[in-house]
C-alpha cells in the first residue's frame, strides 16, 4: 500500500481491511478513510467520532480499536489542494476499502467531478443501501411509523441516473431524433419523436440488475427475512424496468432455488396442496384471472408455467414447504409508494431500479423522522462508502446544532458492512434510548413540541453525541 495520498502520511500504527472470498479481513486496529464534509460536516463528523470511538472501546474494551485517516473532498479539499477531488483521496479510499464522509458542498456554476459519481464508476459500488427504521420516539407525520423496517437496496449506476442525456437543438439531439424517427417508420409505427425534444437514454442492464438483487437476497438470507420485492414500472416501461422484475426473478431462481419461492410459484403450489385432481388448466385459471377468455396461445403458456413449477419444485417446496421459504415477489412502482404508507409491514427488502429508488427511498426516510437520522451507503462487493443523503445545512455551520443522526447511524451500517455488527447494534440501541429520554436536537425537539410533547430537551450536536455514549452502558447491560 502507499505510504501517503495526498501528502498526508498514513497512519503507521494501523493497516488496511482486506477482502477475500467475500468476506472483509478486518485488523484490529483498521484505517478507515473519512472526508470531514463541508458545512455542518465538520460539527458532525466531531461528534460522530466521539460515538464511533466509545461502541468500538465498549465492545473490544480496548483490544479493537479505529484509526481514522482523513482523506479530502469539496471545500476543504478545494483551500489546500486547488482541487475539490484529490485524485490522492480516490486512490486511498480504492486501497482501504472502507470509507464514511459527511456532507459535501455542490459548487455553484458546476465543474466539479461529483465524488459520488466518481467512487461509484470507480470501485463499482453498485447498490445505495438505505435501511428505514423506525426509532420510537421520533415524530412521524404518519399514524404508525412503526410499521416502517424496510431496508431498500437501490440500483446505483444505470437508468436515467447514466448521466447521457443531450439538450433539445443540440447536434446529437437531433441526429438521435433523426436516427429513432427513422427506425420507427422502418418498424411501420405511429409513433415519432418530437424535433423540439430533449433526449435521454434509460439504460438497464442483466449485468446491473443481476449484481443488484443478489445483494438484496444474500441480505435476506442471512437475516432470516421473509420477503424480497422487486420494484418497477413494467407495465409501462416493458424493456428496462419490465426486464429489471424479470432478470430479478431469473436470478432468484437460478442462484438461490433451495431459499426461495416466487409469489407466483406460491399460488401454484397452494392451489395444488388444496385440490390434488386439478388439470394444469384449472390451476392456471386460479393464478392469473381472466385467463378464461384470452388467446389459446396465452392459455397454453400459463398451463406450461404451472407444469414446469411442479415438475421443478414440488417435491421441495409443494405441501406448505414453500411457506419457509424467502418469497420473492414484485409491484409496480407506483403502488409500492402507496404501500410503504398504508401496508409498510408487509415489505422488508425492497430492489428498485435506481430512479425509483430514490423517490422511494426519501418518502420511506419522512415517515420515520426525516433527512436528520436517516442513514446510507454505497457498497459494491468489497467497498463501501457510508454517508447520510442530507446535505451541509450551511445555515447550521459551525454552531454545534445540527442532528449528527444520519452520520451516526450510517456508521453502525458501516460496523455491520466490515463484520463488526456489535457496534453496530450499540450505536442504534444508544441512539434509540437517547431519542426515549426525549433528549434530542433541534429538528427533532421541534417536531416534538409540535405534536405537544412538553419535556423534549434540546441539545446541541456535540451534547446529544455525549447523551448517546452516556446510554452505552446501560443498553449493554441490558443486552447481556
Ligand atoms: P440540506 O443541506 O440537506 O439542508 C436542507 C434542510 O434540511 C436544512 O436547512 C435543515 O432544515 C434540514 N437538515 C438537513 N440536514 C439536517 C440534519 N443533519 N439535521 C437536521 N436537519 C437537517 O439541503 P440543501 O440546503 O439543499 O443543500 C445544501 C448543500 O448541500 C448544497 O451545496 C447541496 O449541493 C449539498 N448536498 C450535498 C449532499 C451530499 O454531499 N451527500 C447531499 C445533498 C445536498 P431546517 O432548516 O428546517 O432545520
Amino acid at each position: 500500500m502507499a505510504l501517503e495520498f495526498n501528502g498526508v502520511p498514513v497512519p503507521a500504527e494501523g493497516s488496511a481491511i482486506d477482502f477475500k472470498g467475500e468476506t472483509f479481513i478486518v485488523p484490529h486496529r483498521p484505517i478507515i478513510p473519512y472526508i470531514e464534509g463541508d458545512g455542518t460536516g465538520r460539527d458532525i463528523w466531531k461528534a460522530s467520532r466521539r460515538v464511533f470511538d466509545a461502541a468500538v472501546e465498549k465492545v473490544f474494551r480496548g483490544e479493537r480499536k479505529i484509526v481514522w485517516y482523513e482523506v479530502f473532498a469539496g471545500e476543504k479539499a478545494f483551500k489546500r489542494f486547488g482541487e475539490w477531488l484529490p485524485q490522492g483521496t480516490l486512490d486511498a479510499i480504492r486501497q482501504l476499502r472502507v470509507a464514511i464522509k459527511g456532507p459535501l458542498t455542490t459548487p455553484v456554476g458546476g465543474g466539479i467531478r461529483s465524488l459520488n459519481v466518481a467512487l461509484r464508476q470507480l470501485l463499482n459500488l453498485y447498490a445505495c443501501w438505505r435501511p428505514v427504521k423506525y426509532v420510537p420516539g421520533v415524530p412521524s407525520p404518519v399514524r404508525h411509523p412503526e410499521r416502517m423496517n424496510i431496508v431498500i437496496f437501490r440500483e446505483n449506476t444505470e437508468d436515467v441516473y447514466a448521466g447521457i442525456e443531450w439538450r433539445e437543438g443540440s447536434p446529437q439531439a437531433r441526429r438521435l431524433i433523426d436516427f429513432v424517427n427513422a427506425l420507427l417508420s422502418v418498424d411501420g409505427a405511429k409513433k415519432q419523436v418530437r424535433a423540439d425534444s430533449g433526449i435521454g437514454i434509460k439504460p438497464i442492464s442483466i449485468t446491473g440488475t443481476k449484481q443488484l438483487v443478489r445483494r438484496g437476497l444474500r441480505f435476506a438470507l442471512d437475516r432470516d427475512l421473509k420477503t424480497v420485492t422487486l420494484v418497477h414500472k413494467g407495465n409501462i416501461m416493458k424493456f428496462t424496468e419490465g426486464s429489471f422484475r424479470d432478470w430479478g426473478y431469473q436470478l432468484a431462481k437460478e442462484e438461490f432455488r433451495p431459499y426461495i419461492v416466487t409469489e407466483r410459484e406460491s399460488w401454484i403450489l397452494d392451489h395444488r396442496a388444496k385440490n390434488l385432481s386439478a388439470s394444469l388448466e384449472a390451476i392456471a385459471a386460479m393464478v392469473e384471472p381472466g385467463l378464461e377468455v384470452a388467446p389459446e396461445g396465452v392459455r397454453a403458456q400459463v398451463a406450461g408455467e404451472v407444469k414446469e413449477c411442479l415438475e421443478a419444485i414440488q417435491a421441495t417446496h409443494g405441501n406448505g414447504q414453500w411457506k419457509n421459504k424467502v418469497m420473492v415477489n414484485d409491484r409496480i412502482a407506483d403502488s409500492m409508494l402507496q404501500q410503504i404508507q398504508t401496508r409498510a409491514d408487509e415489505y422488508q427488502v425492497l430492489c428498485t431500479p435506481n430512479l425509483n429508488g430514490d423517490y422511494l427511498s426519501d418518502a420511506c426516510a419522512a415517515q420515520i423522522g426525516g433527512l436528520g437520522v436517516a442513514p446510507g451507503a454505497n457498497i459494491g462487493d468489497g467497498y463501501g462508502i457510508f454517508e447520510a443523503t442530507h446535505g451541509t445545512a450551511p445555515k447550521y455551520a459551525d454552531q454545534d446544532v445540527i442532528n449528527p443522526g444520519a452520520v451516526i447511524r450510517s456508521g453502525a451500517l458501516m460496523f455491520e458492512f466490515v463484520g463488526w455488527p456489535e457496534v453496530g447494534a450499540l450505536i442504534e440501541r444508544a441512539f434509540a434510548a437517547t431519542i426515549a429520554q426525549h433528549r434530542v436536537t433541534y429538528d427533532l425537539e421541534r417536531l416534538m413540541r409540535m405534536e405537544g410533547i412538553t419535556d423534549a430537551v434540546k441539545l446541541g450536536t456535540g451534547a446529544f453525541a455525549g447523551a448517546i455514549i452516556e446510554n452505552m452502558s446501560s443498553v449493554q447491560a441490558q443486552a447481556v
